[in-house]
């Protein structure tokens, strides 16, 4: 018997990973994960963006701004915490979300040589653009993962309503596909 086929890539296993653990996040606003990756395709750490430990998810603040001045990153917190410290430095980092200008700091002091994101919607902040312009500077490679058709994900979604658009409040990350059906009669 051959081998089965169909199944993932190890770019779209470690992005998957990076989502699942952002879907631990307690933030009612963004929710990001990454996964460090070293030789041998080997998980390091994994992380999502939340408070340092010991400080309280019910009593530190998530409104924005006072949540920047104690949310500790997804990819700060899939560095710091990784088993493998020594064995980070030329590693990859997959993250969910383009790292902002703190957390390319880090993942440089390191050594991450590599960065694959899924998604960059704040490409033109002046975090991001930092981000870039130190990551150039450093040669550290970095390129938007998009998961290939036969690996990317469908929802399907029952409406059992006239009116769709009491459904279309829903977000779906963005290589989800979705698709309604009218279940109403
Ligand atoms: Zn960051």
């Amino acid at each position: 018997m051959s081998k089965r086929t169909g199944y993932i890539s190890w770019d779209t296993y470690f992005m998957r990973m990076a989502e699942t653990s952002s879907q631990r996040s307690k933030d009612p606003n963004t929710q990001v994960g990454a996964c460090v990756v070293g030789e041998e395709n080997m998980i390091l750490g994994i992380g999502y963006n939340g408070f340092p430990r010991g400080c309280s998810d019910d009593e530190f603040p998530w409104e924005k701004p006072d949540k920047y001045l104690y949310v500790c990153h997804a990819e700060m917190n899939a560095l710091l915490n990784s088993n493998y410290l020594n064995l980070v430095k030329g590693s990859k980092i997959y993250v969910t979300l383009f790292p902002c200008n703190n957390c390319a700091k880090i993942i440089i002091q390191l050594g991450v040589n590599e960065v694959i994101y899924l998604d960059d919607k704040y490409k033109d902040s002046i975090e991001n653009i930092a981000s870039r312009k130190m990551f150039d500077a450093v040669g550290i490679k970095y390129w938007q993962y998009i998961y290939p058709e036969n690996e990317s994900r469908k929802v399907i979604i029952e409406i059992n309503s006239k009116d769709e658009s009491d459904v279309k409040c829903i977000q779906m990350p963005n290589d989800v596909e979705v698709e309604f059906r009218q279940i109403y009669e």
